[in-house]
């Protein structure tokens, strides 16, 4: 029997590396606090903090000084470096760069000039992205919280159709919802108006489904390994059984019945992007070693 992990899921790179950045910074001996949770996964969030990293929020870091604080994928607006400038704390920059890069380019539209100053209006820059989320919050502060944030295709049908319109993403958004919004805009849109949109959506989540599906078709039994929480494991739990009914959701090894091995050839465990890669090497191991 041959077991293979899909290499695709799990934390994205830009976790991955935040993750990298805590443990190297810890393994130091360094006091080290996380601006929010580093990923959201509890167990790997209580495997961090028994290295010793101290998860505080907004309030909590306004009282510190003097210490470092690691920033994670997400990002986050300029107002929280000024507070670290402020207090002396030194910043473990851990924000994806396709982040940084995406606020750097809502950064320098919303400072550039007018395309036809005669019109008096600044362009209205748009972010389809979830309200409150650490990334909208770090996007939208770029343009001092003037970005129009928009949840939704119903949303699109609140902005200003006679003035231009910048239209950008929070990098984990639905593709399909995006090209949705782009069309209606274009359909909408007056004479004379500018309307760009920038495909900012990052294409290591994106891409997940099309490449669970392939992953699940070649095996013979699919072990997906996810919190039954997730909202994002669920789905991709449903495409592996959509393509391969012979597929299981398991939080953990506890949860591997010996009864779904017979005739089985190739078992393939893969998971959600809150999974965590040791995880799914835990499983690996359990079926190597008890069935
Ligand atoms: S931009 Fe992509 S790689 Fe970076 S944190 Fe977001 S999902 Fe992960």
């Amino acid at each position: 029997m041959t077991i293979e992990i899909d290499s695709g899921s799990g934390f994205c790179f830009g976790v991955t590396t935040a993750i990298r950045k805590a443990e190297e910074e810890l393994a130091k001996g360094n006091k080290l606090y996380c601006l929010g949770d580093i990923v959201h996964n509890g167990m790997e969030c209580e495997r961090l903090a028994q290295l010793g990293l101290i998860t505080i929020n907004h309030e909590e870091m306004e009282q510190l000084h003097d210490v470092k604080v690691l920033l994670r994928a997400h990002g986050e607006p300029p107002e929280t470096y000024e507070l670290a400038r402020k207090n002396g704390i030194e910043i473990i920059d851990a924000t994806c760069p396709v982040v940084l890069q995406l606020q750097k380019r809502i950064k320098k539209q919303y400072e550039a000039p007018l395309p036809s100053p005669s019109k008096g209006e600044a362009p209205q820059i748009v972010i389809f992205g979830k309200p409150g989320h650490a990334e909208v919050i770090g996007l939208a502060g770029q343009t001092q919280n003037r970005a129009i944030v928009i949840a939704n295709f119903e949303d699109v049908k609140r902005l200003d159709f006679t003035r231009d319109i910048y239209l950008y993403s929070q990098t984990t958004k639905s593709l399909d919802e995006f090209h949705r919004i782009i069309k209606y805009i274009q359909q909408h849109i007056a004479p004379g108006c500018i309307f760009q949109s920038f495909d900012t959506i990052c294409r290591q989540v994106a891409n997940r489904m099309p490449n669970i599906s392939t992953f699940a078709a070649r095996h013979d039994l699919v072990l997906f390994v996810c919190g039954r929480k997730s909202s994002n494991g669920r789905v991709l739990f449903g495409e592996c059984q959509r393509v391969n009914p012979n597929s299981h959701l398991i939080e953990g090894p506890s949860e591997i019945q010996p009864q779904w091995f017979s005739e089985v050839k190739t078992v393939g465990i893969c998971g959600a992007t809150s999974t965590p890669k040791w995880l799914m090497e835990q499983c690996r191991d359990y079926i190597i070693n008890t069935i």
